[in-house]
Formats: C-alpha cells, structure tokens, sequence
C-alpha cells in the first residue's frame, strides 16, 4: 500500500515528514481557517474556473468534443493538473467534499482519453502545433506541464484517488525518460518543474530511471541547451551549471521549482555539491533580493529577481507563485539540514506574500504583490491588477495556491530518530512516532496573533518509556520566549534555530511556549534606496501596512509619517475580521503643500500628530481601494 506522504516524501535527510493525516488543523486557529477556507471558496472556484477558462475544453477538443478555440495560454494543461493537486490533498480530509472525487476522477478518465498511445499528452501541441511537438522546449512548457501532471499523479496516489492518473503519469514519464533520459536527447525545459516531479515519481515508484533523468535535466543546465531566447539564459538559469551558480538569478519561479529539484536529487543520490549550491543562492536570495514580505522579484518586465538590494516597494513584482515556490524549496533545504532558518523563510512567505495573494472571500487573487499602492496608480501589466482578480489569462497563481493550502498541515511537524519537530505554530492536533513510541500534540494557541502556544504532549510508548526530544522552533524575530512542562520553567538550548526539551515524557505533559511579540519597527539594509529614511510595522510573523482607509478624511498617506518616538500598540480594527490584531502608531502628517519637484534643501517639518492604523499586510485591498503602503517615512525625513 502507498504511504500517505505529503508532498515531498524524501528517502533520506536530517528530518522526515508526516504523513497527510499526521496534523489535522483545527478551523478556529488562523491556518486552520485558510486550509477551511480553500476547501470551501478557492478550490471549487478553480474547478469552475477551469470550465469557465477553457482549460478543460482544451482536453475535451482533442476529442472533438468542443469546437470552442484553444485558451490563448498554451500551458494551461498546468491549471488543470495543480487543481487535481489541490483536490488529491484536499480529499486527504476526513471532511473532504465528496463531489472532489468525481472531479478527479472524471479528468483523469479525460486525461487517459487523450494521451497518445506512445503516452504524449499535451492539449496545444497535439491540436495546434503538432509539427513543433518537442521542438522549443525553451518556451513550450512541454516538460514544465508534464511535470505539474506527474506531481498531481503522485498526490493522486498518495491520497488514493484518481485510480487512473498515476497511469496516465507514469506513462508519460516513461517517455520522457526514452527520449530525454541518461543516453537520450540531451535538452533542458525553458520553465525548471519536471526535475522535482520526476523525483517525486521516483519515490513513490522505485524506479530509478525517474532519478536518473532529474538528475541529468540539473546536470544538463549551464550549457547554453536552452538557447539564449528574449531574456538571456540566465532568465531560466542556463547561463551556468547548478553547481556552480553563486546567484540567485532570472525569472523567480523557474529558479526556486529548480532549485527544489536539485535538492530533491540531492538527497536522494547523496550529493553535498548540489545541496552546497542551493544554500548559496538561498544565502544570496535572503540576504540580498528578497522583500520583507518574503515576496522575491523585483522586475516586471521578465518576473526576476533584480540586483542585490534592488527592492523597489510600488514596483515589487513577488509573484504568487514565486513565493509559493520558495516555500516549497525551503521546506525542502529544511528536511534535508533541520535548519530552522528555512521555517523562518517559510513563515514569512506563508503569512505575508502568500496569504496576501488571496481575498478574504478566497476566489479573488493577486498574481504581483506590491508593498506600495499610491493614488493614482495605473498599472499598465495586466499580471499587477488594482485589485485581486477572480483568474487570470496566464493562471499560474490560484490554483498554486490551491494544492498548497490544502496540504498545509503537512508542512508544520516533522520527526528525527531523536524526535518531533514543531516548525510552524497553528491550532490542530498532531500525531507521529517517534522510535517505537506513539506521540501525540494537541497544540491550542491564537498564533500568529498571540505568542502563546499551549501543547498537551501525550506518549504511549510501546516498551518502557525512552527520552526524546521536543524541538519547538524560535522564529528569528523572537529575541525573548519562555517555556514551562507542567507549570515548571525549562530551559531549554536553542540550537539551529529550535529550543530542544529532551525526557522521558510521561503520559502527559503541558508544554507553554510563549513568544514575546512586542510591535516592531524594522528598518531595511542601507544598500536598499527605495526605502531609505522609512521603517516598516511588524509584530511576531506579521508585516503590517497602512492603507488610506484607516486615517482621518483629508489626511492623503503620502503625507503621513511615523512618529518613532512613540509607542506602537496592538490594537483591534472594526471592519477587520474578528480576532485581527492591528497596530496603533501615532503618525505625523506633513502640512498640505506643493514643493517643487526637485530643490536643493527641504524642510523636515513636526507634521500634525495623527492616529495611525496599520493592518496585516495580508489583509490589504479588501475593504475599501486606496493607497496602501508597508514602508513609512519617519519623523526624521521632510
Ligand atoms: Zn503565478
């Protein structure tokens, strides 16, 4: 029977993931709601959406079952295969909606239907462009939709649904593998997806050929293969072998889907260069190209990352998909070393780019992620809307956020031979061995938007109880926590960014970690020119933002700065959902006036104190539309 793995099912590495129903997130706490929220809003909208599109007519005019027009965007083969994503893990749920079934096993019935019988699969290039078929693998997501087809194949299996899909997937890889595979055509794809997929088969199958030909896709970049196309080919990371890159480098999504494959081909063929690699450019990434609101990519144009500290706030791209992708590949550098910094990458990304991408109704979404909206914005790029848009022409963005919101439990505990790991706080229940003993984690906390986390640990050890430890990790933004079992302080040693508790746990014992999550005002690495002279509001995992709504009438916020003398306190705002926990600032705002454009000196003005609301950065353009912004003046700057 096939383990009941999440998404990436490592053989190897420093921890090990649960299985699917190893966390169950309870819908009271904040993750909880989001997963709630997915299962009941998003993912049934991208079901619709796939209809309304016209992704799946592209399958049924295969069949010439439809005579409507193919969808302008050739690859959204891929909308359809991370929607059954979203709806494999989805049905990992005891509560999942039965009618999911049936969707997923109505297209795979579709999906085997059209499949050539030498297992092509491909709705554009078999009704549009045969003649092209593998023929610009630059720009012809051939392999990059293949990809996202086997990964919904492998959720499929995981979870037990889709009885047809693994088939379907396995026989399209194995093509690949003739033609691309160790002796094959030697090519790379424009967009990076197959290599990790291709892993991902190769654990739930065995068979190593899979590996084999990841392995040479991520040995294969760096020699020009992919042609130098409209951006250069450092725009899909060809411009130098994976082993030797020292920057994080061209379109966002592209580097971290093959970054998360190289990882995975590390672990599983034990190769230290390529993990070695991965941690320079997370270095380069995090260190110098990545926004406060771990959103990455600073260039419309071609959705990369800029230069280092190249961070503009109004002009920040930080795709969806960038972000979601970064989370995937930093879980994967987290369950290959069980460093914390990755979870601190994660969290970030999770509660702030990621989350913001989506409306509170959970069927509108942003595909850019700016820090700053001004009056009279006018964006010009269809993919940098005003507002979250129900889907888009090119709809990479919501169903990537489907597939990861409804396996989000599987990214919050992990265990070791030596123990279980907590890396992200959320409400729900969690159950694992560790060794021969039997262990169970009933978390209660009101994170992200108190510190508090409550645990009843219970064990039931199969021989006599033996020590383990408990690793609780402290995000990088807590300078000062506490931590009792069973009312009694502990301290415990905070190592590679976790606090370790090691026992012989009895029966049951309370665990309370508490957080201490005073407001912070943070200011950005002085290389970063965009936001010189501003400071943005945080607290815990959360970026804060001020829109327009929350000042006083006539009060415009481009003339609005923070008073850093003052206090900052957590507050609650009326038209919030319950439970949200603004920030309340006092803010100074410059008198009305109209300097010239450029002038040699300028007046820092005290500025008229005002009360200055500032929201979760994820909760922005939900209520009314106006100025928003993450990065504030100070009292210091004119
Ligand atoms: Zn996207």
């Amino acid at each position: 029977m096939t383990p009941r793995t999440g998404p990436v099912a490592p053989t190897d590495g420093a921890l090990r993931p649960l299985d699917v129903d190893g966390v169950r997130l309870n819908a009271g706490g904040l993750l909880g709601a989001w997963q709630r929220r997915n299962a009941t809003a998003t993912l049934p909208h991208c079901v619709a959406q796939l209809e309304e599109a016209g992704a799946l007519d592209n399958v049924r005019r295969v069949l010439g079952l439809t005579d409507r027009e193919h969808t302008p965007m050739w690859f959204a083969d891929s909308d359809i295969y991370k929607t059954l994503e979203a709806a494999a893990w989805e049905l990992a749920h005891p509560d999942a909606d039965p009618r999911l079934r049936e969707f997923v096993e109505s297209t795979a019935e579709l999906l085997a239907k059209v499949q050539d019988d030498d297992g092509y699969l491909n709705t554009y290039f078999t009704t549009e462009k045969p003649e092209l078929r593998w023929r610009e693998l630059d720009w012809s997501h051939e392999l990059y939709c293949a990809g996202h087809l086997i990964q919904a194949a492998v959720a499929a299996a995981r979870v037990g649904v889709g009885e047809r899909l693994p088939g379907v997937a396995r026989r399209f890889a194995d093509l690949i593998v003739a033609r691309y595979g160790p002796g094959g055509v030697p090519a790379v794809c424009g967009h990076a997806q197959i290599e990790t997929a291709l892993v991902e088969l190769y654990r739930l199958t065995g068979h190593r050929p899979y590996l084999d030909t990841a392995r040479r896709f991520i040995d294969l970049r760096g020699q020009g293969l992919g042609g130098h196309g409209r951006f250069g080919p450092a725009y899909w990371q060809d411009h130098v072998p994976v082993r030797e890159a020292s920057t994080a480098t061209g379109h966002v999504v592209r580097q971290w889907y093959l970054l998360a494959g190289a990882v995975d081909v590390a672990v599983e063929t034990g190769d230290p260069e390529l993990i070695s690699a991965a941690e320079r450019l997370w270095e380069d990434a995090h260190g110098t190209k990545t926004y406060i609101t771990g959103g990455q990519g600073a260039r419309h144009r071609d959705e990369a990352f800029g230069n280092a500290y190249e961070l503009p706030p109004e002009r920040a791209y930080a795709e969806t998909c960038g972000a979601i992708a970064s989370f995937q590949w930093n879980w994967r550098m987290l369950l290959a070393t069980g460093t914390g910094r990755y979870a601190d990458a994660m969290e970030t990304a999770l509660y702030n780019a990621i989350a913001a991408a989506i409306a509170t109704d959970g069927r509108h979404f942003f595909y850019a992620n700016p820090l700053q909206r001004r009056a009279d914005h006018d964006s010009a790029n269809d993919h940098a809307p005003d507002r979250r848009q129900p889907w888009y022409s090119c709809a990479c963005c919501p169903p990537n956020l489907a597939r990861l919101m409804a396996s989000l439990q599987s990214y919050l505990a992990t265990t070791d031979a030596d123990g279980l790991q907590v890396h992200l706080y959320g409400s729900g229940m969690v159950s694992a061995r560790v060794g021969d003993t039997a262990v169970g984690l009933a978390v209660v906390t009101g994170y992200p938007w108190q510190g508090q986390v409550r645990m009843t640990v219970t064990t039931q050890p199969a021989q006599a109880p033996r020590e383990w430890t408990l690793a609780l990790r402290i995000p990088a933004w807590c300078t000062s926590f506490t931590l009792t079992v069973d009312g009694a302080p502990v301290t415990a040693p905070v190592r590679a960014g976790y606090a370790r508790i090691s026992r012989a746990w009895p029966t049951t014992s309370t665990v309370v970690l508490d957080l201490d999550m005073p407001p912070r005002l943070v200011t950005a690495h002085p290389y970063v020119d965009a936001v010189r002279g501003c400071v943005a509001l945080a607290r815990g995992p959360l970026v804060y933002c001020v829109e327009q709504a929350d000042l006083p009438a006539g009060i415009p916020l481009a003339d609005v700065r923070v008073d850093t003398s003052a206090a900052v306190r957590p507050s609650t705002v009326g038209d919030l959902p319950d439970g949200v926990v603004a920030l309340t600032a006092t803010g100074l705002a410059r008198p009305p006036s109209t300097p010239p454009l450029y002038g040699e000196s300028r007046e820092v003005s005290p500025g008229r104190p005002v009360a200055l609301t500032a929201i979760p950065y994820f909760l922005w353009g939900n209520r009314v539309e106006g100025p928003m912004r993450v990065w504030i003046p100070t009292d210091a700057t004119p």
